[in-house]
């Protein structure tokens, strides 16, 4: 019997083996301790992969610093995508109004004003404001994982609104950095693959809005600034992307400040495991039950007993 690549199926088998959890808005959902154990379990085994690194671990809320947006010219690029939190700033008789639009379900979305947070859109943003100034020789390497958000509805499991990536990012030479995130490329292959899933790399390029966007994008891809990592979770045609490995060049470098030791403005790359789509990509290839997965994913995942 050959792995069904299907919509309906990667969903409903989810949520019949009860290893997500609908909430009635599309792409959000919650998720089992099983499928919470798979993702813990894949997220040490990235941390493995990445022992050379010796990299400094950090956490950061999934709100962001409205300025890092701004500098960043995250609206320029994918306003489409942007989350941004809003606060009810009024006096009591507007808060009866909202109440009361509230109950009457209409939209309240006016009354409220910005705070100076927005979610954050990418796992990496937060940590480059803090890198500001000169670096050691060898550079920075951050690992973090946090929570994205994509404004991004839809009923397709693996696009969601709000998901977790485990990002590692580097600052430094151009040449520290590229030779870095090839490094990278290589071993999240073999990790995946460890994983005996089917994951092929192709050149990529980010969701940019609009004409100017797709210039964008097209530079992205003439100079192979954007890997991804992919693997057919939904469809054999259009393989969905698990890992991405990005070359951002110096643009982080000139916006916040950041400087390699002999005072040139640093480059950095940053590569990210998209964990949930990670996670879904093992129970579609490996089957809804942990107790049928293949015994050398098993031993990968769970070294010292997998679970029954
Ligand atoms: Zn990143």
């Amino acid at each position: 019997m050959g792995v069904r690549f299907e919509l309906q199926s990667c969903h409903e088998g989810l949520v019949e083996h009860g290893l997500i959890i609908p909430t009635g808005e599309p792409g959000v959902f919650g998720r089992s301790a099983v499928f919470e154990d798979v993702l813990e379990r894949f997220n040490d085994l990235i941390t493995q992969a990445g022992t050379e690194d010796r990299a400094e671990t950090c956490v950061f809320p999934p709100v962001l610093n409205r300025r890092v947006l701004e500098k960043v010219n995250y609206l320029e690029s994918f306003p489409h995508l942007c989350g941004s939190v809003h606060s009810f700033k009024g006096n009591a008789l507007q808060a009866l109004a909202l109440a009361e639009r509230a109950r009457a379900g209409e939209d309240w979305g006016d009354m409220l004003g910005s705070t100076g947070v927005a979610l954050t859109p990418a796992v990496c943003y937060p940590v480059y404001p803090g890198l500001a100034g000169t670096l050691p020789a060898q550079g920075r390497i951050i690992s973090i994982l946090g929570w994205a958000y994509r404004h991004e509805p839809s009923d397709e499991p693996t696009r969601m609104q709000s998901f977790r990536v485990r990002e590692y990012i580097h600052a430094g030479t151009a040449d520290q950095v590229s030779r870095w995130r090839d490094q990278w490329l290589a071993r999240g292959i073999a990790l995946l693959r460890a994983l005996q899933l089917p994951v092929i790399e192709q050149v990529a390029a980010d969701p940019f809005f609009g004409r100017a966007g797709r210039m964008m994008a097209n530079h992205q891809v003439s100079q192979q600034l954007k890997f991804e990592v992919v693997v057919p979770v939904i469809s054999m045609e259009e393989p969905t992307a698990i890992c991405s490995f990005n070359y951002h060049q110096d643009k982080f470098g000139q916006v916040f400040g950041i400087r390699t030791a002999d005072g040139e403005v640093a480059h950095t790359a940053c590569l990210g495991f998209g964990m949930e789509r990670v996670v879904m990509a093992l129970f579609v290839h490996h089957g809804w039950k942990l107790a049928h997965w293949p015994e050398a994913v098993r031993q990968q995942l769970w070294p010292k007993g997998a679970p029954a």
